[in-house]
């Protein structure tokens, strides 16, 4: 049987009907000697474009029908490339979401993967045609499109990949691979020829784009193999493998950075047990994911709790901790959506103590002030001010990776 291999092509790699047919020309040369589904993005720019003409029309419209407007964009891209490559003799079929059907929760905007029925991808296959699926996209037992928050074609493609047991799952973006840090912030980042699951997972969730966090769930659940490479040229890109031996000799294996980050404290709050649970539970009932937390506590008998969340629930999280404060008789609540978060991810990590001290006296080194901090096994996270974002990503590169070829554990 000839290899199965899914591809996703991001949103730059389709922005125009130039690249598009540049797609369908790659996909085509592949076609030829393997039976290929193609995973895609909308083209660059068109999702956050069709977000805005919702809020447009209302500051927040109905998240079911946010999901139906911003799915139409991976529509028009699915059907393009199956046009594109008919166009060149291969025959092609779009699918979008319902179509294959890829179930989900209802959670719009951040819908979770419950299943995939391969069945009508594979009859596709079988009669000889390359299946273009519609990434990001999914329906709901109500029948309502579901999105999977941004980024999700990316977890389209894998969790396909994984339902239809492919050889491989390749994400082809406008970078040559996963790098130590994001590229365009920091020229000297070295391409990565693997990374570990573990570690792409801390990368992921801490901000760095490059996979969406849930796509590298599916590959580590289900053994995906991932090769994230260029859709511009050739070259070999990243592998995203279960963890080898020698990974854990390297001290620092990436730098993320995230300024999708606000943080809120509340003064004041009378310091008894049962508070982290008052302040936290309704938080999370309301599916909003907090991050780092710091309890300073007073000599009045009340703490101050600092913590934060995603900036585009700040307004979300504010009301809700706004009833807190009443109920709990706090003083006050502040927020600042001025702040960033820098991670440095690591298997070295587990067997090294010394890391946390580099990063301060890097940060130190250039004035950066660090207003929280958060580790865990294989991470270590600093919440600063945003305007020193880019410049604390440089300095920690220099200081960690780029020195650091010698950096392993001692
Ligand atoms: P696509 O549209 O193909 O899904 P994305 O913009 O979502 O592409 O992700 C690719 C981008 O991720 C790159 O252009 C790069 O700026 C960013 N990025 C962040 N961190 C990294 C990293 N460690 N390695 C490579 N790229 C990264
Ligand atoms: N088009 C969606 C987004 O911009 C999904 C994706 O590109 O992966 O987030
Ligand atoms: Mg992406």
């Amino acid at each position: 049987m000839r290899p199965l291999t899914v591809q996703k092509y991001g949103g730059t790699s389709v922005g125009s009907v130039e690249r598009i047919a540049a797609v369908a020309e790659r996909v085509a040369a592949r076609a030829a000697k393997e039976r290929m589904i193609v995973v895609v993005s909308a083209m660059a720019g068109e999702t956050d474009r069709l977000l805005k003409l919702a809020r447009a029309l209302s500051p927040e419209p109905d998240p079911r029908e946010c999901d139906v407007v911003a799915a139409s964009g991976e529509q028009v891209t699915a059907a393009l490339l199956s046009i594109a490559l008919a166009e060149r003799g291969v025959p092609a079929q779009s699918f979008l979401g319902h179509q294959v059907r890829i179930s989900t929760d209802s959670a719009h905007g951040k819908a979770r993967i419950q299943s995939i029925d391969g069945e009508r991808i594979s009859r596709a296959l079988d009669e000889g045609r390359v299946a273009v699926v519609a990434g990001f996209q999914g329906v709901d037992e109500r029948g309502s499109i579901t999105t999977l928050g941004r980024g999700g074609s990316d977890t389209s493609a894998v969790a396909v990949a994984a339902a239809v047991k492919a050889d491989s799952c390749e994400i082809l973006t406008d970078v040559d691979g996963v790098y130590t840090t994001d590229p365009r912030v920091c020229p000297q980042a070295r391409k990565l020829e693997r990374i570990s699951h573990d570690e792409m997972l801390e990368l992921a969730s801490l901000g760095s784009k490059v996979l969406q966090i849930r796509s590298v769930e599916f590959a580590k659940r289900y053994g995906v193999r991932v090769h994230v490479r260029s859709s511009f040229n050739d070259s070999e890109g990243t592998w995203v493998v279960p963890e080898e031996s020698t990974m854990e000799d390297v001290l620092v294996t990436g730098i993320a950075h995230d300024k999708d980050q606000a943080k809120i404290t509340i003064k004041g709050v009378p310091d008894r047990p049962g508070l982290a649970a008052r302040i936290f539970g309704p938080i999370a009932a309301a599916n909003i994911i907090v991050d780092v937390i710091l309890q300073n506590t007073g000599e009045d008998g009340t703490t101050d709790v600092t913590f934060t969340v995603p900036r585009g629930e700040l307004a979300a999280a504010l009301r809700i901790v706004d009833e807190i404060r009443r109920d709990t008789g706090a003083k006050e609540v502040l927020s600042d959506s001025t702040i960033a978060k820098v991670s440095i991810v690591g298997l070295g990590m587990r067997s090294h103590a010394g890391v946390a001290a580099s990063i301060f006296e890097a940060l130190a080194r250039e004035g950066i002030n660090i207003q929280m901090i958060s580790t865990s096994e294989i991470k270590v996270s600093v919440v600063i001010d945003e305007k020193y974002v880019e410049l604390a990503v440089r300095a920690l590169h220099a200081a960690l990776v780029e020195r650091g070829e010698g950096a392993h554990p001692s």
